[in-house]
């Protein structure tokens, strides 16, 4: 089923928020349409001339309408100044193609790492969502996760996806507290060393938050740096160089 946008007040109310930065055409298409990940609730890509959102068209009108909020929150936080991830460039292009689907993940990963936070406040906060309804289905779709989480794989791989998980698990954090402690009691079990190490991480970022461009910025900072020592610990060197050569950039809001 595919939402009807007028249908929506929530969606009529992010629109409009994005329509002061940001006037190019919407394309709404399944998830079905990408090739990994056919699983998740949705995507967006706004490289190109059109935007487009990938949304499932197997979940219920709640999920897709939060979704759609979602994915348009994550351009308007870009047109507001919050800082963008990157990769160095010379770092990168040397990569193999294998490595640099392995470094795309991660920078999505890290982008969606400090961006949630906001998110997930202001899809609380300034619109009338089904916050419990879309929460269990994050908690579903994180259980999912750490199910095909591999574990037969190489000890430096094993410490790789650790810090992948480490730095999903931040947004874990910021759901409402009854998602929040279901989801961190489930990820104890399957991942507990890095459990430990998120735990910590959030207790480093807890004071500095997300709440403007300049607090992301210097939590985003923590995390790079957090990530990195963990792997360093585990005496990562290969995959330390994905976290290394990652750039956190301040933004510049549209004016
Ligand atoms: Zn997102």
């Amino acid at each position: 089923m595919v939402i009807d946008f007028s249908q929506s007040n929530n969606i009529q109310k992010v629109l409009e928020k994005l329509r002061k930065y940001d006037k190019r055409e919407i394309q709404i298409k399944n998830i079905q349409n990408l090739p990994h990940n056919k699983t998740a609730l949705g995507g967006v890509d706004d490289s190109g001339k059109d935007i487009i959102i990938y949304l499932n068209y197997d979940m219920p009108f709640e999920i897709q309408e939060e979704t759609c909020v979602h994915e348009i929150l994550h351009i308007i936080l870009e047109h507001e100044g919050y800082p963008t991830i990157s990769i160095k460039r010379k770092y990168y292009n040397n990569l193999s193609e294998n490595s640099k689907k392995l470094v795309r993940r991660a920078i999505g990963q890290f982008i969606d790492s400090i961006q949630h936070p906001i998110i997930f406040n202001r899809e609380i906060n300034d619109y009338h969502l089904d916050v419990d309804k879309c929460f269990s289905q994050q908690v579903i779709q994180k259980v999912n996760r750490f199910k095909k989480r591999k574990t037969n794989v190489k000890k430096q791989h094993f410490y790789f996806l650790n810090q992948q998980d480490i730095l999903v698990s931040m947004e874990y954090f910021y759901y409402p507290k009854k998602y929040s402690d279901s989801v961190l009691e489930k990820y104890s079990v399957f991942s507990p060393d890095a459990y430990r190490s998120s735990k910590k991480l959030f207790k480093k970022i807890e004071n500095v938050g997300f709440i403007n461009p300049i607090s992301c910025y210097r939590s985003a900072s923590i995390i790079k740096k957090h990530i990195i020592k963990y792997g360093k610990r585990k005496g990562l060197i290969k995959y330390n160089y994905i976290w290394e050569n990652i750039e956190i950039q301040k933004g510049t809001p549209t004016q």
